[in-house]
């Protein structure tokens, strides 16, 4: 064997159709830390692990046999130490001198081997990497569909909560409060627009003697019965509330002097007319009609004084502030 091939960067051996060796250059019995005459004469399969004889058998012998070469397969030597040594196989079967013989090439493949492992390696971390994501997201989602069902009920909440601040608890009207800011809304409005509006005290006649009577539940019933009442007389745009105690309050929107009469006197003979299972009930009513540099002090002020004047002009009648002499302011 010339040097070239002896030295050659890569193993060389040529082995008979049978499988024993006839040629191995330096660099593979360094590769295999063997001498050469340990190799020479042997059979390859003495030089590889039970499994690589097993894919020998069946895989490279049957393929050279039919093709006449191998290339680039994936090996496994054993050194003279018992250690398996990754190499990549080419080789030729070719007639030399009249015989048959399989000439092969190796290369170590080490390092390849190991860049391998390193890919395997990163490739299980990505993909524990992608479950650990895959896994984040779900939590994520589903924290996020119950922060929108938390937001919900939040919501839901917040406008029960609402509508419990601006209810009377006994009538289901509205109460003081929520009066209290519709009165201030309709004055700003009032005082860009001129568009009048009215307001209203109704008050119970002698409601004392109702509760003093039957009882403070019968009382409250006639309470009930009067919101009833007021609620199905007023228009959509009416705002009804229950002021206080035995008083009420409505808003009558776009409603003047005249109508405000009118519409109190209506509520008023209703009501007369409406008895209370066994109770017959009258009202005192007290209008007023916004008037230019009114506030909500004012119109209180001067319903209430009409109602005074209702109440003490023997009561279940209507007087519109209007109508007192003085005027009182
Ligand atoms: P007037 O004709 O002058 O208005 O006489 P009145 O008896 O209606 O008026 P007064 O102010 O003397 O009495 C009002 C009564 O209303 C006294 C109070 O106990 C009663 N009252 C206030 N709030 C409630 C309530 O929520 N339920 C019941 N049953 N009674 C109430
Ligand atoms: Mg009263
Ligand atoms: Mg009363």
């Amino acid at each position: 064997m010339d040097i070239q091939l002896d030295k050659a960067p890569c193993g060389y051996f040529s082995i008979s159709d049978s499988g024993i060796i006839l040629t191995v250059n330096q660099t593979l019995l360094d590769m295999l830390l063997y001498e050469r005459h340990e190799l020479l004469g042997r059979h390859i399969e003495s030089v590889m692990s039970v499994t690589n004889k097993l894919f020998f058998h069946t895989y490279f012998y049957p393929y050279i046999q039919m093709h006449g070469h191998v290339n680039e397969m994936y090996f496994s030597l054993r050194t003279n130490s018992q250690q398996d040594l990754p190499v990549l196989l080419n080789g030729i079967r070719q007639q030399r001198d009249g015989e048959t013989v399989i000439d092969c090439v190796a290369v170590v493949m080490r390092k390849r081997i190991e860049h391998e492992r390193d890919i395997l390696h990163s490739k299980t971390k990505l993909e524990e990497l992608y479950q650990a994501t895959n896994e984040a997201n779900h939590k994520l989602e589903a924290l996020h569909e119950e922060y929108e069902v938390k937001q919900q009920e939040l919501l839901r909440i917040n406008l029960q909560l609402e509508t419990m601040a601006s209810t009377d608890p006994l009538t289901g009207l509205h109460n003081r409060r929520f009066f209290q800011v519709s009165l201030l809304a309709l004055l700003l409005s009032f005082r860009e627009t001129e568009k009048p509006f009215s307001l209203l005290i109704i008050d119970i006649d002698h409601f004392k003697r109702i509760n003093d009577t039957f009882g403070h539940p019968a009382g409250d019933a006639v309470l009930v019965h009067l919101a009833r009442l007021l609620e199905s007389m007023a228009s959509d745009t009416d705002i009804v509330a229950r002021f206080g105690g035995e008083e009420f309050v409505v808003i009558l929107p776009g409603t003047d002097e005249d109508t405000a009469l009118l519409t109190a006197e209506r509520y008023r003979s209703a009501i007369a007319n409406s008895p209370c299972g066994e109770h017959n009930i009258t009202v005192s009513i007290g209008a007023s009609t916004v008037r230019r540099g009114d506030t909500d002090e004012t119109l209180l002020h001067h319903a209430d004084t009409a109602l005074y004047a209702s109440k003490s002009s023997g009561r279940n009648r209507v007087t519109h502030s209007n109508h007192l002499v003085p005027a009182s302011d």
